[in-house]
């Protein structure tokens, strides 16, 4: 059974009906990108940039390099690059704060924009790193559309004072993550973005209200649970109706138990873990949609 999941590797995804489904793959740290087959994938749909936030906070030199790597390593496929989504399970020392509710409190897009010092250094990488590849970016825990636009107009901001300064940089295409109930549930506020990328992950936690690294709830965490498929083929329909591509890149995209409703959703296009990518392939190989 391995080694015929295996063969899936080299293939594109397909169902059995022969609809194509890109499967993405997301990394944290650019060195992941070296045991991959970039043959194997439709690119990188999550990069998870808090881990190169770890110790101290990188500055803009090696931040540039590591994206700049990635984006190298995929040639023309799209690399999508998630900026620091800081906070909830995900502390870094000198930048998140004490909180006694962190998955509620100031986390992803809204530290970043507490903290445009820090976020600045990271916007400025990310447009001179665009010019080396297919980058896309997207934000983190957006739940409004004035958070969305504070944060493109820091884009816009830095392009014009490095197009000043004459360094080389790309504007690239700006994204949100689907992963507040408030984005899945009026997804028109955001008809401006360049696309959306489902987070089950905490889609799933916000919408049962079940910590997602809290075992004792862990059976409520569910992204099956009805009212959470029910958000994501809603903004799957709504990104069909408005021509703005759907992605999902929660860990639910690389789970065979979780694929078929995915696909029944209405989504096409998944981002796993690089583990999961021969198995995410199989499993979409078996569903009829
Ligand atoms: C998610 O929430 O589903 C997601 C992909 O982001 P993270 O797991 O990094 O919070
Ligand atoms: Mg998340």
């Amino acid at each position: 059974r391995q080694g015929k999941t295996q063969t899936f590797l080299a293939q594109p995804a397909a169902t059995k009906a022969g609809t194509h489904v890109r499967v993405q793959v997301n990394i944290a740290y650019p060195s992941d990108v070296d045991s991959i087959d970039i043959a194997s994938c439709d690119g990188v749909g999550l990069m998870r940039t808090e881990f190169l936030f770890g110790k101290a906070l990188p500055d803009e030199e090696t931040q540039y390099r590591a994206y700049r790597k990635v984006l190298e390593w995929a040639g023309e496929k799209p690399v999508t690059i998630r900026t620091v989504d800081a906070g909830g399970d995900k502390p870094v020392p000198g930048f998140t704060v004490e909180e006694t509710n962190p998955f509620l409190g100031l986390r992803g897009i809204r530290l970043s924009l507490a903290r445009r010092d820090i976020f600045r250094v990271q916007i400025r990488a990310l447009l001179r790193a665009a010019v080396h590849g297919n980058l896309k970016v997207m934000f983190p825990m957006i739940a409004t559309a004035e958070e969305y636009s504070q944060a493109a107009a820091l884009f816009a901001e830095e392009q014009t004072a490095l197009a000043a300064r004459g360094v080389a940089h790309k504007l690239p295409p700006l994204g949100i993550m689907v992963e507040v109930p408030s984005v899945a549930i009026a997804p028109e506020a955001f008809a401006n973005v360049a696309f959306f990328s489902v987070g089950s992950n905490d889609l799933t936690q916000y919408v049962l209200a079940a910590a997602r690294d809290n075992a004792a709830v862990a059976y409520l965490n569910s992204l099956r649970h009805p009212a959470v498929l029910r958000l994501i083929a809603s903004v799957a329909a709504f990104g069909h109706q408005r021509g703005i591509p759907v992605s999902l890149c929660g860990d639910a995209g690389g789970d065979p138990v979780a694929i078929p409703a995915l696909l029944e959703a209405g989504l096409r296009d998944l981002s796993v873990a690089p583990a999961q990518l021969a198995m995410a392939k199989a499993a979409i190989a078996d569903v009829s949609v």
